[in-house]
């Protein structure tokens, strides 16, 4: 059976790029068919920090941290180069303020200041130490009713107790719970409103990060009656006379042909699942690792691939946005996967060494700089995978992956396998396989910097941001302590992509380009379908949602035929 709808935009993918595109294009009057491949909207982003790294934004600047567009555009020019998507660079500069500010005023969405969160070369040029980040504000999930259940869940590592959430700002009170009466009834706030949540609901209904950022779209899109077909992937997109006519959707019930009168934007997440495009654009050794969500698999590019459109993968470096991910094992047998973000390797006490029992790469640095360290060092020697190092004092004080910091019983992840444990570093080497020579040597040497405060190896502690995520009160240098106490502690660490680069090519307002560089009309792609405007590298917290945010405004604005909001390029 197959059936025919016309609208004026198909979105393809329900994460919060598409989400973002199908909300501005209903805001400014088209109707909108948004067709989702999974039963659950949220995508990637469901499971993301959610944070979005949008330079100038006026949420920060009335929360007292003051940012400029311009220092940005300094910083971005020094960091990603490449003068052929200055323009790119130069419209999310100019957009992406106005553009949070509109989706504030106009929806559901809402965005509190991060405050202090350096970007991530917080040493170059333009980069700042605050101002940059914003974070969706907690969502309570009840306001979606029925429907809760169709928003993708966060991992089961992202929660705690199976099912409740926190933010970044809850962690300090959780841990320390009985060292205030603040802290205690923060704790225990939290604690009963999860009690209460799980009578009714298969998990807490506080979201927070990305989940409170997919949910706050979702939200909205239900409130302006956006349509979404569910388990209906985007299966072709037809041209006529040189544009874009429509698309044909997969469901259940059979195909629907879609005319698409002011066209079509791919948002179906890039391809993080599709081994074709990982072996053609990856690092190598490929990675086996993504955490993207599984139905990302690369059909929003395949598509453009078919239509003629430009991929650029050539100065996307290593094409992955990396994080270094530990193998988890999973309550119900499956096997998961920890992103090292920012608890654990920032912290004093802490190395990681390759095959050789050596260091290789500033622990403290951002993820994505630590995996691309990875696949430095693997030229030299085995560092994939590498290995996380640490003491009884440490992980006892601030965790290690899923051991969370005052974590009393670690046995069942010791039997797992996922953490190992041995009383000298011998026999911790051996049992990774690992040279121990090497192991004692690279131990006595950072134990010697321990004292000194000065790593003159890798220089870890000297930039802001290896400082934010280390531990103020360790002297001299936050970011290093000695490992000296056994038994000592070992974790395997994995490269593992929460985000692609390589993607469709497109100008400033998301337009698909083909080879020869002109828009294919009709045709946009955003998030991460789209060519990453940082070709590869990482700034800063928020490096795929912030652009994914403002071009798919942008986006949605083209498509309607209105021009975006824009700042100038400010400050300085
Ligand atoms: C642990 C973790 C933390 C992260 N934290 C951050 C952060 O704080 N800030 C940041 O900027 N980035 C972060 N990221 C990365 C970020 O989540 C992704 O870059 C972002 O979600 C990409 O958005 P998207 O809309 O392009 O894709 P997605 O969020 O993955 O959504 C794509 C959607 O498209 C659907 N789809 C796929 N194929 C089709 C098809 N054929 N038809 C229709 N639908 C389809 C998918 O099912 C999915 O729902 C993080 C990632 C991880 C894993």
């Amino acid at each position: 059976m197959s059936q025919q709808r016309e609208v004026d935009l198909l979105v393809a993918g329900a994460g919060p790029a598409g989400m973002t595109a199908a909300l501005v294009a209903s805001l400014q009057g088209l109707s909108v068919l948004l067709c989702e491949k999974s039963g659950q909207v949220g995508g990637t982003g469901s499971t993301s920090a959610g944070t979005l790294w949008i330079p100038g934004n006026h949420q920060s600047r009335d929360g007292g941290f003051s940012d400029s567009a311009a220092q940005a555009q300094d910083y971005l020019d020094a960091l990603v180069g490449d003068p052929g998507s200055r323009a790119l660079r130069t419209a999310f500069l100019q957009t992406g303020p106005a553009a949070i500010d509109w989706l504030e005023r106009n929806s559901e969405l809402k965005f509190l200041p991060c405050g202090r969160h350096p970007d991530y070369r917080s040493n170059m040029k333009g980069a700042a130490v605050a101002g940059r980040a914003i974070i969706p504000e907690p969502f309570d999930g009840r306001l979606l009713g029925a429907d809760f259940a169709k928003l993708r869940p966060p991992i089961p590592e992202y929660m705690l107790f199976g099912g409740m959430m926190i933010a970044k700002a809850d962690i300090p009170p959780l841990v320390g719970r009985f060292r205030s009466l603040g802290n205690f009834v923060h704790a225990a706030k939290l604690m009963t409103r999860y009690l209460i949540d799980r009578l009714r609901y298969p998990r807490g209904t506080r979201l927070t990060m990305g989940n409170a950022l997919t949910a706050r779209l979702f939200y909205s899109l239900k409130q302006r009656g956006i349509e979404i077909l569910f388990n209906a992937p985007i299966a072709a997109v037809e041209m006529r006379d040189g544009r874009v006519a429509g698309a044909t959707v997969m469901t259940a019930e059979g195909e629907i042909h879609v005319t698409a009168r002011k066209g079509v934007v791919l948002a179906t997440g890039g391809y993080g699942h599709n081994a074709r495009y990982r072996e053609a654009f990856m690092a190598k050794p490929m990675p086996a690792h993504s955490m993207a969500s599984e139905f990302n698999q690369g059909d929003g590019i395949s598509i453009g691939e078919k239509l003629g459109a430009r991929i650029a993968p050539d100065e996307h470096r290593r094409s992955g946005l990396w994080t270094p991910a530990s193998v988890t094992p999973r309550a119900d047998g499956s096997k998961g996967l920890y992103p090292h973000l920012l608890l654990d390797r920032a912290k004093p006490g802490l190395i990681a060494v390759n095959a050789r029992g050596e260091r290789f790469v500033n622990e403290a640095v951002s993820y994505h700089d630590f995996v691309e360290g990875m696949f430095d060092s693997n030229a030299n020697a085995p560092s994939i995978p590498c290995y996380l190092i640490c003491d009884a004092v440490f992980i006892k004080k601030y965790g290690l992956g899923l051991v969370y910091p005052g974590a009393g019983n670690l046995q069942s992840l010791l039997k797992a396998g996922y953490l190992k444990r041995a009383d000298t570093l011998d026999d911790l080497a051996a049992a990774f396989g690992i040279d121990a020579a090497g192991l004692r040597r690279t131990v006595a040497r950072h134990n010697g910097f321990a004292q000194t405060g000065v790593d003159t190896d890798f220089g870890k502690g000297e930039t802001e941001l290896n400082r934010f995520n280390g531990d103020d009160a360790h002297a001299p240098n936050p970011c290093i302590g000695p490992i000296a106490s056994p038994p000592y502690y070992g974790m395997e660490i994995w490269p593992a992509d929460i985000a692609v680069s390589t993607g469709l090519s497109t100008d400033a307002n998301a337009r698909v380009l083909d080879q020869a560089g002109a828009p294919i009309a009709g045709l946009y792609a955003c998030g991460n379908d789209m060519a990453s405007m940082m070709r590869g590298s990482y700034p800063g917290p928020g490096t795929t949602l912030g652009p994914g945010t403002v071009f798919a405004y942008r986006a949605a604005m083209h498509a309607a035929a209105k021009e975006p909001l824009e700042e100038p390029i400010a400050g300085g």
